[in-house]
């Protein structure tokens, strides 16, 4: 644990999900050939359909409405649609087409291991301070029984614009009913967790899983107040 400023009272902790509570590579790997090759069966007309196709179409929608940006999931559901209606499907087909890929997709998105250390630190900081998620991804915890620790879930799109925006990180503190300075975020990410917490007043911490040396690395700009590396270290703040 390396401290880079002097901590004040904790009194809540927000979590990042993807790669801080769980490596999330694979899953995302698995997911992403999975529901491509479910959105190829689903209609003849889909079946050459491939991912470099796929990404252009995301790449036009987010230039037509930019602020689909903060919302991932119907990003992705609305590519799809676009998709089955390009090759020929109706309105109501590509619809209904792009809510069943969807589908798929949550379901491998939800196949994810947890490590034991993280259920361990979750469960004993939980009975501690009131802890809280807040993601700009499309994962679902309860399908992977991380749900029970937290108190609520905050996820860019419906709740505000990603982070590290501040729209989430005071929708919390507002939640919560307590000073920003006195909630810890937590979060793998330097850009979005780390710099997007310290610019809104809370405290931030960066997990550091892959031994990454934060004098080091590009995309480093603000400092958090501390930097771990592995998850059970928090228990030792409150
Ligand atoms: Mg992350």
């Amino acid at each position: 644990m390396r401290f880079y400023r002097p901590l004040r009272p904790i009194a809540a902790m927000t979590f990042d999900l993807d790669d801080t509570l769980y490596d999330n590579r694979p899953v995302i790997r698995r997911t992403a050939q999975k529901s491509h090759a479910f959105l190829q069966s689903y209609h003849p007309l889909l079946r050459q359909f491939s991912v470099e196709q796929y990404q252009q179409l995301r790449d036009s929608l987010l230039k037509q409405e930019p602020d689909i940006y903060h919302d991932v999931s119907e990003w992705r559901r609305r590519a799809v649609e676009l998709a089955m209606r390009n090759v020929g499907l109706n309105e109501d087909e590509a619809g209904e087409g792009s809510r069943a890929v969807m589908a798929e997709f949550a379901y491998w998105r939800s196949q994810v291991e947890v490590p034991d250390e993280t259920h361990s630190t979750l469960a004993m900081l939980a009975e501690r301070i009131p802890l809280v998620v807040i993601t700009n991804g499309n994962a679902e915890p309860h399908l992977f029984g991380l749900d029970k620790y937290f108190k609520f879930i905050l996820r860019a799109g419906p709740d505000g614009r990603a982070k590290p925006y501040h729209d989430m990180y005071h929708l919390a503190a507002q939640n919560l009913g307590l000073p920003l300075e006195n909630i810890l975020h937590i979060g793998d990410d330097l850009t979005t967790d780390v710099a997007g917490s310290v610019r809104c007043g809370m405290q931030s911490c960066w997990i550091n899983l892959c031994a990454g040396n934060l004098m080091h690395i590009a995309d480093s700009r603000l400092l958090p107040d501390l930097e771990i590396s592995r998850l059970a270290s928090l228990t030792a703040l409150v």
